[in-house]
C-alpha cells in the first residue's frame, strides 16, 4: 500500500524507523525486532540505506521482510554516492518486489575514500535530483527528510524553505523530520510551512533517549540540539543507562502527549532497533488510539 493513502484515511500516523545490521553481524536480531514492532500494527516501517555512506547492503531484503508481516515498508535511498544505473538499478529491483514507498535523501559523504567505485557528487546532487528520478520512474510513493532545527549545511533558513520547496515540489507526498526534543523547533516549522502554503502531512521524528553517549553523538552528526530539561536529565541519569533509559522514555512519552494534543499528521520514532522502546512508549501514551 502506498502510505500517501494512509495519510489521506487517517488523521495521524505512527511509524517507526529501523536499520539494518552492520555487514559482520547477524541478521536475525533484526527481523526480531521487526517482528515485534509489527505486533503493535504501525503505518509503517522505514528501513535505512547507506547511512554515513557505508552498509548499503540488506536494507532492501529488510523492506520485505517488513511487507511480508503485512506492514507498508518505507526504503531509504540515497544518490549522494551513487551513479544514475544504479539508482535506476534499484528503483526496478524495488518495483519486482511490489516495494512502492521510497524515502529520497541525499545522503551524507562518507568519511575517507568514496568506497563504492563511483566519483561522489556532493555539492553536484541534492534529494531533490532523487526524488525528480524516482518519480519519473513511476509508481512510487515518494518521502523526503525535513529539518526542524535546520540542515547543518545550510546558514540561512529562508535559503532552506526554498530548496525544500523545490524538493517537495520535484514530487514529494509527505515529509518526515529530523529528531528534535524540543516541539517549539516542530511547531515552529510547522508554521513556516503554512505561511510557504506548503500542505502536505508532515511526521514528526522522535528518538526516545536511552545513552547520553549516543544522543550526543546523534545530536552532533545531525545537528539537534539538547534543550536544558534534557540537559538535566543526562546529568542526573546517565551514568546508569537502565535510569537513563527510564527518564528517556519519560522524556519522549512527554513529547509524543504534545504533538498529539496539537494535532501531528504522524509521529515516526526512531527505534534504534530496540522494539521494547516502541512497545513502552504504544502502551504508556496515545499513541496506542493513533494505530
Ligand atoms: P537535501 O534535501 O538534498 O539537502 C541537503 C542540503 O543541501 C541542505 O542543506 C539543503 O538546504 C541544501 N540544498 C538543497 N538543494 C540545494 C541546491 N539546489 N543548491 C544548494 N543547496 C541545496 N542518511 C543516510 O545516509 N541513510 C539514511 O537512511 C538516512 N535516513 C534519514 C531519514 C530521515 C528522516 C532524515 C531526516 C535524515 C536521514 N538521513 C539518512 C540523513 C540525510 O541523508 C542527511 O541529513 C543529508 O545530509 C541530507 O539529506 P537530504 O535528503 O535532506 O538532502
Amino acid at each position: 500500500m502506498k502510505i500517501a493513502e494512509i495519510f489521506l484515511r487517517k488523521p495521524t500516523t505512527v511509524s517507526f524507523e529501523i536499520f539494518p545490521p552492520k555487514p559482520d553481524a547477524p541478521f536475525a536480531p533484526v527481523l526480531d525486532a521487526i517482528n515485534r514492532l509489527s505486533a503493535l500494527r504501525p503505518d509503517f516501517i522505514s528501513v535505512t540505506y547507506g547511512a554515513a555512506g557505508v552498509h548499503r547492503g540488506c536494507t532492501m531484503e529488510i523492506a520485505e521482510h517488513i511487507a511480508a508481516c503485512g506492514i507498508a515498508a518505507l526504503v531509504h535511498l540515497t544518490c549522494i554516492a551513487s551513479s544514475p544505473k544504479e539508482t535506476d538499478d534499484i528503483l526496478e529491483a524495488l518495483k519486482e518486489r511490489h516495494l512502492r514507498n521510497v524515502l529520497a535523501l541525499r545522503g551524507d559523504p562518507p568519511v575517507g575514500d568514496p568506497p563504492f567505485g563511483y566519483p561522489m557528487l556532493a555539492g553536484k546532487i541534492f534529494a531533490k535530483d532523487l526524488v525528480e528520478r524516482i518519480k519519473s520512474s513511476g509508481g512510487f510513493c515518494v518521502a523526503a527528510a525535513a529539518y526542524p532545527e535546520g540542515h547543518p549545511e545550510c546558514p540561512n533558513r529562508a535559503l532552506e524553505l526554498f530548496y525544500l520547496k523545490e524538493k517537495i515540489a520535484a514530487g514529494v507526498d509527505f515529509l518526515i523530520t529530523q529528531i528534535f526534543f524540543d516541539n517549539a523547533f516542530f511547531y515552529g516549522f510547522l508554521e513556516e510551512l503554512d505561511r510557504a502554503a506548503v500542505a502536505l502531512p508532515v511526521s514528526a521524528g522522535i528518538m526516545p533517549v536511552f545513552s547520553q553517549k549516543q544522543v550526543e553523538r546523534i545530536c552532533a552528526l545531525c545537528g539537534a540540539s539538547i534543550p536544558k530539561k534534557l540537559r538535566l536529565l543526562m546529568d542526573k541519569y546517565g551514568h546508569s543507562q537502565d535510569e537513563m533509559q527510564k527518564a528517556g522514555l519519560e522524556y519522549a512519552s512527554l513529547q509524543i502527549e504534545d504533538l498529539l494534543e496539537h494535532n501531528v499528521r504522524g509521529v515516526h520514532l526512531y527505534t534504534m532497533n530496540r522494539p521494547e522502546l516502541a512497545e513502552f512508549l504504544v502502551a504508556n501514551t496515545k499513541l496506542r488510539q493513533a494505530l
